[in-house]
């Protein structure tokens, strides 16, 4: 299950405790909490935690593993739902996170070439090794610091590029909140750039509409498509990645490092 899932409930949730509320989520009943939700909402003061159900100042927002309001399931695709605008999310850090988070210094552009190759969509989202290698050889000639986070999972650096060791997500977030630009694809970490209020391009392509998941302060580029939510890998999606060019990509990280 996707933290990108947990950041879009915290931007759900922005400014519950305002309004004397905490958001709770789950199906009316139950607060439905999954493997990843704890640590994104750690210290938010406007979630309802899991044995909370019955107090007053409760309001249930049906978002939880099985029931995502922004999509639902149709045949061998997600429909999405048009309704839906993501809100960029909150992490609330402590001290501790936030000095940690500064140990990689700043101002690097953080450019992410994996996709989660466990979930089945992967291929959908991917924009290919090569074009980020390429991509991150022009940017190098331009003198940008480039990273890469380093976790269990991620391929090995791309060359020239800093890995850089993240803890777990909210590090990663931390470390982040210190960088300049993220370049990559639709997922956790463009969720992430959001959250911690940082420009970004991300490469949606053709599954997922930026019109749903993207948000407005990024550019997200699509290749010209329209998403189709296919969930098995889709030859119209692999069209869609092979529209961008890196000189496309490379064009929107300037004019937006320019435009701040
Ligand atoms: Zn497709």
């Amino acid at each position: 299950m996707g933290l990108g899932d947990q950041l879009l409930a915290t931007g759900m949730a922005r400014g519950a405790r305002a309004r004397g509320k905490k958001i709770a989520f789950g199906d009316g009943r139950k607060i439905l909490w999954d493997k990843n939700s704890a640590e994104v909402f750690r210290n938010n003061p406007n979630i309802a935690k899991p044995g909370a159900e019955r107090d007053q100042n409760v309001e249930w927002i049906p978002f939880y593993k099985g029931h995502r309001i922004y999509n639902t399931q149709g045949r061998g695709r997600w429909l999405w739902n048009f309704d839906f605008q993501a809100k960029p999310g909150e992490v609330f850090f402590d001290n501790a996170e936030r000095r940690i988070g500064r140990r990689h210094g700043r101002g690097f552009i953080l450019i992410e070439p994996d996709v989660p190759s466990w979930k089945s969509v992967a291929p959908n989202k991917d924009w290919g090794r090569a074009n980020y290698q390429a991509l991150a050889d022009r940017l190098k000639t331009e003198g940008f610091r480039l990273a890469q986070f380093r976790h269990d999972k991620s391929s090995p650096p791309l060359n020239g590029v800093e890995g850089l060791k993240t803890l777990n997500f909210r590090d990663a977030l931390a470390l982040m909140s210190n960088g300049m630009l993220y370049v990559g694809p639709e997922g956790g970490m463009h969720h992430g750039a959001a959250t911690v209020d940082k420009p970004a391009v991300v490469l949606f392509g053709g599954f997922i509409p930026p019109e749903v998941t993207g948000y407005r302060s990024h550019v997200n580029l699509t290749g010209g498509a329209e998403a189709c939510g296919s969930l098995t890998p889709c030859q119209h999606c692999r069209k869609a990645m092979a529209n961008i060019s890196v000189e496309e990509v490379f064009a929107a990280v300037m004019e937006t490092l320019n435009g701040r």
